[in-house]
């Protein structure tokens, strides 16, 4: 018999395994650590929107939905789309409901991309996307943000790295890890590029209900983008809904169809409570989110200003929940600071390089965590520095 490792794909092989999860198991092993590590909310589902499901359980709706997703869900999505972002789409036509953010990404990809057609991935970012790319046999291609700009991408970088095999480019704002929110301007600069070359834009866009400063604006919003723009969303950040595997996605009506094919084969539908849930989420979860969002805004607030007092020079990023300061002062690689702050201070963070190249000098901090173990973090993380300085 073929070693077991020779039945793998050649794809799958050569995709890296998440460089986060490393520090992960290196923390699981250890007692009294504060993770500054997870990307995901503190904050419990609020109550009603738990209610919901349960009451959907007790009322026996188990079974599969339509593949899109029940119809009063992609209504309301529509109408939230139209209510906080100003966008219009058709709930039969142009939305799917997905197993989260994620799913969306993957069918996304897997409608458009044929082998050898390149798609520029903005970077740092969210670990998933270059796998995912190279999954469906597309060819990433990397370009870095600026970090003297707070992580925003220059317009001329990004045309710089469009070639004729090009079919789009991959955003996320607010960005995880950087936080970086892009305004409408900067927006309308990418969307030029993608009308001159003809390109999709896939905007990802799950962090978009966690912004503190300015108002958001959406890809999709931009004139001449709703017919460009694959829109990335879901449940999981805004409405602390990460377990429950709930997300969406928005294009065209073709480019929908062409998702929903994939859709349907690969998952049936989304989990049908979980649907239920996420429809009494916009119905009535507004309050819920400003609470939480009110929280993040004072936690944000606390670790930009620590960091910037310890010397780690930290931007004030417009939404998520993370902060993305700078290590280069203390002269180590981000791993090595990771690796080291943890090991003597057990502060889990996690190394910038592992979301793209201009990561590296930075580490992402997850806000999302009590404020008191936030203040416990940050006079561990002070001594770290004093100890390393000293
Ligand atoms: N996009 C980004 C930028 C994310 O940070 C995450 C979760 N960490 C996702 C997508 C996936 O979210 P979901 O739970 O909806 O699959």
């Amino acid at each position: 018999m073929k070693t077991t490792n020779s039945y793998l794909s050649r794809t799958v092989s050569d995709i890296k395994p998440s460089g986060i999860r490393r520090f992960f198991d290196l923390a699981s092993g250890m007692e009294g650590v504060i993770s500054l590590g997870v990307g995901e909310p503190d904050f419990v589902t609020p109550w009603t929107v738990r209610e919901a499901a349960i009451l959907s359980l007790e009322q026996g709706y188990t079974s599969y939905t339509a593949n899109a997703g029940l119809l009063e869900l992609r209504q309301e999505i529509a109408s939230y789309l139209a209510r906080i972002f100003g966008v219009q789409y058709q709930p039969d036509k142009e939305i799917i409901v997905t197993v989260g953010a994620s799913q969306a990404i993957d069918i996304a990809l897997r409608s458009i991309i044929d082998p050898g057609d390149e798609v520029i991935i903005v970077e740092p970012c969210f670990v998933s996307y270059s796998p995912l790319v190279s999954l469906v046999g597309g060819t990433p291609v990397h370009v870095q943000a600026d970090k003297d700009q707070e992580f925003k991408v220059s317009p001329e970088k990004l045309a710089s790295a469009v070639t004729s095999k090009t079919k789009a480019i991959m955003i996320c704002s607010p960005n995880n890890p950087t936080g970086t929110m892009l305004n409408k301007e900067e927006l309308e600069k990418i969307a030029a590029l993608a009308e001159k070359h003809d390109l999709l834009i896939i905007s990802d866009e799950i962090y978009a209900e966690l912004v503190y400063d300015e108002s958001y604006t959406s890809m999709a919003a931009i004139k001449g983008m709703r017919e460009r723009t694959i829109l990335i969303s879901g449940f999981s950040k805004g409405f602390a809904m990460t377990g429950w595997r709930l997300g969406f996605v928005c294009a065209p009506e073709e480019i929908t169809a062409a998702m929903l094919k994939v859709h349907q084969y690969a998952m049936m539908c989304a989990p049908t409570m979980a649907q239920h849930a996420g429809l009494e989420a916009l119905l009535n979860g507004r309050d819920d989110v400003e609470e939480m969002k009110k929280s993040y805004r004072r936690r944000r607030n606390y670790m930009v200003s620590s960091f910037n007092e310890l010397g780690l020079k930290c931007h004030n990023p417009g939404g998520a929940f993370y902060v993305f300061p700078s290590i280069e002062s203390t002269g180590l690689s981000s791993e090595e600071f990771a690796e080291q702050l943890l090991v003597q201070e057990k502060v889990a963070v996690v190394p910038g390089n592992v979301f793209g190249e201009s990561g590296e000098g930075f580490v992402r901090c997850s806000y999302a965590t009590s404020l008191e173990q936030l203040q416990e973090a940050i006079k561990r993380i002070r001594r770290f520095i004093d100890n390393h300085n000293g």
